[in-house]
Parts: structure tokens; C-alpha cells; sequence
């Protein structure tokens, strides 16, 4: 599953890559690789869902944000 997201580690934002492994849950930026857990509940999926909303809402302002397409993709606000 791919998600949009600002990635702390890199401070880009680009395109979030949600594994699971066993019972736990990471979310991995596609640009730097960093790795964070997340956690692996029944609103996993809503909550990714509602921040992809917040994302389409921010791409009204910063266009650039309707770029991020592919693992790897990344923009600077
Ligand atoms: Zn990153």
C-alpha cells in the first residue's frame, strides 16, 4: 500500500511505502529508505486513508504535491 506523507528523515515529501510484518507495522519512505513503525491496529487503513485525504485537500494549495505518482518521488514544499 502507497501513501503520501512527509517524511521526517529526508523533510521531502514523497511517496510512503506501509509494510507489515507479523504483527507489526512500518511505514518506509521510498525516497531515503527511513523506516518507521506505526502502529498495526483495526484504523491502520482509515488513518492512511484520512492523510491521503489531507494530502488531496494540501494539493489545492501546493500543486506540486499532485506530482508524487511513484516509490521514490519527491518534493519540497
Ligand atoms: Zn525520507
Amino acid at each position: 500500500m502507497l501513501f503520501r506523507n512527509k517524511c521526517t528523515a529526508c523533510d521531502f515529501w514523497t511517496i510512503f511505502e506501509l509494510k507489515t510484518e507479523g504483527e507489526k507495522a512500518f511505514q518506509v519512505c521510498t525516497h531515503c529508505m527511513a523506516q518507521t513503525a506505526v502502529a498495526n491496529d483495526s484504523q491502520l487503513e482509515a488513518r492512511i486513508r484520512d492523510g491521503e485525504k489531507d494530502v488531496q485537500a494540501l494539493a489545492g494549495h501546493f500543486p506540486a504535491l499532485s506530482r508524487l505518482q511513484e516509490r521514490g518521488d519527491h518534493v519540497k514544499l
